[in-house]
């Protein structure tokens, strides 16, 4: 039997849903009891819900938003509730937070380390697991043989199963021991947006073949009306149209939504390595030919200034 620790992030006193993907990773692997560590505030309800995706223990250090900003002290304290809990499995959704910290906790606790894990394991003994590589153009199988394994999970490697009325958790309070904090909170700033591009089931994203700023408006008007994120190819954000941080692709986030939706992009293979685990891609493209199509589930081919307003129009009704 294993001890499977998922490293949970948290956002407005809720535990992130990538994270909750996380802990329904670890159940469905089916290799022992999950438990769950929360750095931060979580209001009481959100906690005893984790117990509905299959977590039965809850290491929690309580903390203000504002206390730790150091990457050395999370690593630092990850590394001590691995050691409390005698974990052997560790599962981490993959974000900035934990790209920073993932190898540095690994270095700390002996164990080895597997990134962008895109699905459960083929087989659990040994563990043979399935990563994305080359920044999305391939994957790769690999097998992990060590005492202890750290694994970080892509968006939507699993879905998420909830059986409400599972019962509460157990919470077991963690004194953290943070000595030498070398960075100190000053100030947060939100990027613009209510719907993170990283973390967005569904995804709208414009190309150069929207041909300036000022026509944004049918990409927005069609985010909103499925509650999506908006994206964008390179020369969009380089040409200053969109914000730099909805630039989408090698060079830029990396999304994996339910839905991608790529109106006017012509599908360079840059942009391709960071939209390529979507589940479901519509190219929305004027020229049959774009390279765009080789890569959808589903095209359509026409004049986004036409086609995406009809679309808007019909899913408002
Ligand atoms: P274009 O290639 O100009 O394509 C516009 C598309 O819009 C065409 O397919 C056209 O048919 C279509 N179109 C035109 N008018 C309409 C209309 N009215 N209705 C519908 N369709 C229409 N790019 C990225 O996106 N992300 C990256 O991370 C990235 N990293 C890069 C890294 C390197 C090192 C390099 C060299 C390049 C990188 N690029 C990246 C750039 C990439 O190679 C392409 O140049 C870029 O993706 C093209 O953007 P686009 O599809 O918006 O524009």
């Amino acid at each position: 039997m294993s001890k499977i620790l998922v490293v949970a992030e948290i956002e407005e006193q809720d535990v992130k849903k990538s994270s909750i993907e996380a802990i329904c990773y670890g159940k469905q692997m089916n290799l022992g009891d999950v438990e769950v560590l929360i750095i931060g505030q979580v209001a009481a309800e959100h906690l005893n819900r984790l117990s509905n995706y299959g977590a039965q223990k809850v290491y929690q250090v309580a903390h203000n938003d504002t206390d730790y900003r150091d990457i050395q002290t999370y690593a630092n304290i990850i590394a001590q509730v691995i050691n409390q809990a005698g974990s052997d499995i560790v599962l981490m959704a993959k974000s900035s937070l934990t790209d920073a910290v993932a190898g540095r906790v690994a270095i700390k606790v002996e164990a080895e380390l597997v990134t962008n894990v895109v699905e459960l394991p083929l087989s659990t003994d040994p563990i043979k697991i399935k990563r994305s590589i080359y920044t999305g153009k391939a994957f790769e199988v690999v097998e992990l043989t060590g005492a202890k394994k750290i694994i970080t999970l892509r968006k939507s490697a699993v879905s998420i199963v909830e059986n409400s009325g599972a019962g509460d958790v157990t919470i077991e309070a963690v004194e953290a021991n943070t000595p030498d904090q070398k960075v100190s909170f000053v100030s947060k700033e939100k990027a613009e947006g209510d719907i993170l591009l990283p973390e967005a089931d569904i995804v709208v994203s414009g190309g150069r073949g929207l041909k300036g700023p000022e026509n944004w408006g049918i990409v927005e008007d069609l985010a909103k009306t499925l509650g999506a994120a908006t994206g964008c190819s390179k020369p969009v954000s380089d040409e200053n149209w969109r914000p730099h941080h909805e630039h989408v692709g090698q060079t830029g986030v990396k999304v994996s939504p339910d839905l991608y939706i790529a109106i006017g992009i012509s599908g360079a293979i840059q942009h391709l390595a960071g939209v390529n685990s979507s589940k479901t891609i519509l190219v929305i493209n004027k020229d049959p030919e774009a390279p765009f199509f080789k890569a959808a589930d589903y095209g359509i081919v026409g004049d986004a200034f036409e086609v995406v307003p009809k679309l808007t129009s019909a899913i408002q009704a």
